[in-house]
């Protein structure tokens, strides 16, 4: 994946998408509307009004007050907006359940995609059309690992942050070195036709890898020693995977070792990959921790203090962090509290605050804002010139920031 998508818009389009693919709507009532950047907010509201006219025709009674109350909901959001942002809007708006049936409510649900939407869409159906959305968060820039030696081979792919190693073979040839007794030229000559035999294996795993199970954009050729040379000249890979060799590295490990090594030794071709970047990221943090005069912060309540005051250079948040900070503001005297919750506690915990009664009227009427942990520091940080970092939760780096409760930040300048 390109450095330049916006790792918060990522990660707020993936948190939706998780959250509506299971919604299903009564009936017909769920609606899908996707916006390009180029098309003009008149126009959609235009064909809102339209399909608001063509929805009096719906016979249930309940099916069309969703559907109208739905595109009432959204054309009062759209008409939030000025002009269509840069890359589009992405709505998902319908009658959804909160508590069981009757307890229905109308949900807008709004994304400024990490990518352009490309068409324009617009559907009315029993679940929400999410694939174009989900297409577009698909990683694009897949790069292949071979990491070769005379004893095994390992396969591995790296798509965004993530690196999984696919496959590793072993190749059962022997040694150079023959036991007693042969006869030289003999031992040369199995060893060349079992060498022969595992480089075919080799370029066919890499075929059914790289170019059937995957769709690389690039390819990485690493190992110790002279195998991979050898390997390269005699004409085993498919030409077509020859073309994307990026780089051939010389490492010290073969196998899966090898593949993470192949990466880590690869970062001028691999520069704009987000694995790179992320590991950048958490390196400078690594090294700010260690420092006697530390530039790092981590913990909840320390980063956010420290973006609230402005000390913050880059928020670095863990795809996995699971807070959610929930304000309640009292319904007699409009006294608000807050809390961040982790999810995995969250309905004990949200009980428990529910029942605590208002600091300033002792009422116990609340209406209830819960915001994501992340999307509470994007605010933050935004209002303080703050980057923030999304680190995905299939990677390396964004493991190792769960370590250090899943937030950390790198200051401008030290806190007191
Ligand atoms: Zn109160």
């Amino acid at each position: 994946m390109p450095s330049n998508i916006d790792s918060v818009a990522l990660y707020k389009t993936r948190k939706m998408l998780r959250e509506l693919s299971s919604k299903t709507g009564k009936g017909t009532e769920l609606i899908s509307l996707y916006i390009p950047p180029k098309k003009a907010l008149h126009e959609v509201l235009n064909n809102l009004r339209e399909e608001y006219g063509t929805a009096t025709n719906i016979k249930s009674d309940s099916t069309r007050n969703h559907v109208q109350d739905a595109l009432t909901k959204t054309q009062q959001r759209l008409k939030l907006f000025k002009r269509t942002p840069e890359n589009g809007i992405v709505l998902f708006v319908g009658s959804l359940m909160t508590n069981g049936p009757g307890s229905e409510q109308v949900f807008v649900n709004e994304i400024i995609p990490p990518k352009p939407v490309q068409t324009y869409l617009y559907r009315c159906d029993d679940h929400f059309h999410l694939e174009h959305l989900m297409d577009m968060i698909k990683e694009v820039d897949v790069i292949g690992v071979i990491s070769i030696d005379s004893t095994e081979a390992g396969f591995g792919v790296l798509t965004g942050a993530k690196i999984v190693v696919d496959e590793v073979i072993t190749s059962g040839v022997a040694g150079k070195t023959r036991a007693g007794g042969q006869s030289a030229r003999r031992y040369e000559r199995l060893r060349e036709m079992n060498l022969s035999a595992y480089y075919n294996r080799v370029a066919k795993h890499a075929k059914k890898i790289f170019l059937e199970q995957n769709k690389i954009k690039g390819l990485i050729i690493s190992g110790p020693g002279p195998t991979k040379d050898s390997f390269l000249k005699s004409d085993y890979l498919d030409y077509r995977l020859r073309e994307k060799i990026l780089t051939e590295v010389d490492g010290a490990y073969s196998g899966a070792e090898g593949v993470r090594e192949a990466i880590d030794k690869s970062s001028d071709v691999l520069k704009d990959m987000r694995v790179i970047e992320e590991k950048k990221l958490i390196q400078r943090f690594l090294s700010e921790i260690h420092k006697e005069k530390s530039l790092a912060a981590y913990g909840i309540k320390e980063v956010m203090d420290a973006t609230t005051k402005g000390a913050v250079e880059v928020i670095i948040a863990s795809e996995d962090l699971n807070m959610l900070n929930i304000l309640l503001k009292c319904n007699r005297c409009s006294t608000d509290k807050n809390k961040i919750l982790n999810r995995t506690s969250y309905v004990q915990e949200k009980q428990k605050f529910l029942s605590e009664s208002c600091e300033s009227c002792q009422a116990v009427d609340f209406t209830i804002t819960e915001t994501d942990l992340i999307e509470i520091l994007e605010d933050k940080a935004s209002e303080t010139g703050t980057r923030i970092e999304v680190l995905g939760s299939g990677s390396e780096e964004g493991r190792m920031l769960m370590s250090f409760s899943g937030l950390g930040a790198i200051l401008r300048y030290r806190m007191q």
